[in-house]
C-alpha cells in the first residue's frame, strides 16, 4: 500500500511505495525537487524534518545523520522509507525539476592526464541525444552488476558537444583504476543523469564564494563558465584547495578568468607545497583560508565540492561565521556504498 507524503511549506504531495525511499519517489513524481547529493545516506544534503509519521532505515542509521539529529526528528530522505503517511518539512528547489533524468550510452572521445592522479574524460553522446543539465550537476556512471559511480559535470550546459569529467584515481578503486589503467579511447559507457541539486542559484543577488577541494574544482568550473556565459555580474570568489602545485591541475584557467573578468577572484591554497613548487601563495586548509578572509559570511552564498572531510570541516567553520544553512550548497564526494 503506498503512503502519502506531504512536503511543508510547499504543500507538494506524492505517493511512496512500501519499500521505496522518500527521495526516489519525490524525484519520480516531480512534485518539486528535494535537495540531494550523494544519495547514499552519507552527505546529509537531503535532510528533512519529519513533522508527523514514521520512517525506517532498512540498513540501519545512515552515516550522514547523527543519533542526536535523529532524536530531533530529522531524517535522510534518500534512505528513509515511510511506515505511515508523512508530513515532512524540507526546502525545495525549483530549478531542475523539469529536466528529464535519462540513462544514456556514451563514447569516451578523449582522455587527458591533467595531473598524475587526475584524468579528464570527454564523453560523446549519440548524435540524436542531448543531455539537458544545470551547471554543477553530476552523472552516475553505470557499471556491471548495478554498481554506480558519481562524477560531476565540468562543462557548462551551453558547451555540450562533449560532457567533461575530472576523475581522481582512488587507490584500489574499481572504476577509477579502470579509467587510468585499462580504459581505451572510444570505450563505451552508460550513465544516468543529470543528478543532484548542486547548481548556481541564479535568482539570488548575493556575492558568491566557491570552494573546491581537488577534483571538487570540476562542478565549480561548469558553474563559473556558465555564470560568465549568462553575464551574471555578482562577485565570484573561487578558492581551490590542493596538496601541492601539481594538484591544481588547471591552475592557468582560473588565473585567466581573474584577468578577464573584473568580478572574479581566485585564491589557490596548498596544504603540502613541495620545496620545488616555490610556492609563495596561501597555505593550510582551504576552508580555514576562507574563514580567515571572511569573518562574517552572513551575506554570502557558498558553494563547495570535494572530499567529505573538507565539507564537514567547512560546514562547521562557516556556521560559526554566521553562514545561514539555506545559503550553503555542497556536493560531498562520497564513495559509493560497497
Ligand atoms: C555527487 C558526487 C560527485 C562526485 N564527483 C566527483 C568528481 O567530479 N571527480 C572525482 O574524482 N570524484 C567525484 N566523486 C567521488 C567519486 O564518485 C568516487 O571517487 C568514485 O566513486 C570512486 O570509484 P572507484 O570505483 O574507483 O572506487 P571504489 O572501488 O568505490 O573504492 C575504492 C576504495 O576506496 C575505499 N572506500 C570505498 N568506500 C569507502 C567509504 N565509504 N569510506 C571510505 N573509504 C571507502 C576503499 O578502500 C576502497 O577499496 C563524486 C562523488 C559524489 C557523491
Amino acid at each position: 500500500m503506498p503512503y502519502h507524503v506531504t512536503l511543508q511549506p510547499s504543500g507538494h504531495h506524492f505517493q511512496v511505495a512500501e519499500n521505496e525511499a522518500v527521495l526516489d519517489a519525490a524525484l519520480r513524481e516531480k512534485g518539486g525537487v528535494l535537495p540531494h547529493g550523494c544519495r547514499n545516506g552519507a552527505c546529509g544534503s537531503c535532510m528533512g524534518i519529519i513533522l508527523s509519521g514514521e520512517v525506517v532505515y532498512p540498513h540501519g542509521r545512515p552515516p550522514g545523520i547523527s543519533e542526536r539529529e535523529q532524536a530531533e526528528g530529522k531524517a535522510l530522505l534518500c534512505q528513509a522509507q515511510p511506515r505511515s503517511d508523512l508530513v515532512i518539512q524540507a526546502r525545495e528547489v525549483k530549478a531542475g525539476q523539469d529536466l528529464p533524468i535519462k540513462i544514456l550510452p556514451c563514447r569516451v572521445e578523449r582522455r587527458e592526464l591533467l595531473a598524475p592522479d587526475v584524468m579528464r574524460l570527454y564523453l560523446k553522446l549519440p548524435n540524436i541525444e542531448r543531455l539537458q543539465f544545470l551547471a554543477g550537476q553530476y552523472v552516475d556512471i553505470l557499471l556491471a552488476d548495478g554498481r554506480r559511480r558519481s562524477f560531476s559535470l565540468a562543462n557548462p550546459p551551453h558547451a555540450d558537444e562533449w560532457l567533461e569529467l575530472h576523475i581522481r584515481q582512488v587507490p584500489g578503486g574499481f572504476f577509477t583504476d579502470y579509467v587510468f589503467n585499462r580504459m581505451k579511447d572510444k570505450a563505451l559507457l552508460r550513465f544516468q543523469g543529470p543528478l543532484g541539486t548542486f547548481f548556481l542559484r541564479e535568482d539570488s543577488p548575493r556575492p558568491v564564494i566557491l570552494i573546491g577541494g581537488g577534483t571538487g574544482f570540476a562542478p565549480l568550473k561548469g558553474m563559473v563558465e556558465h555564470a560568465f556565459h549568462i553575464g551574471l555580474n555578482r562577485p565570484l570568489h573561487l578558492y581551490w584547495g590542493a596538496r601541492a602545485k601539481a594538484d591544481l591541475y588547471l591552475d592557468e584557467l582560473p588565473r585567466r578568468w581573474a584577468e578577464e573578468h573584473a568580478q572574479f577572484r581566485y585564491t589557490p591554497v596548498l596544504s603540502e607545497p613541495r620545496p620545488e613548487d616555490g610556492w609563495a601563495g596561501r597555505t593550510g586548509w582551504v576552508h580555514a583560508a576562507v574563514a580567515a578572509d571572511y569573518p562574517d559570511l552572513s551575506d554570502y552564498e557558498v558553494y563547495m565540492s570535494g572530499p567529505p572531510p573538507m565539507i564537514d570541516a567547512a560546514k562547521a567553520a562557516f556556521a560559526a561565521r554566521g553562514l545561514p544553512a539555506e545559503q550553503l550548497f555542497y556536493d560531498s564526494f562520497e564513495f559509493a556504498p560497497r
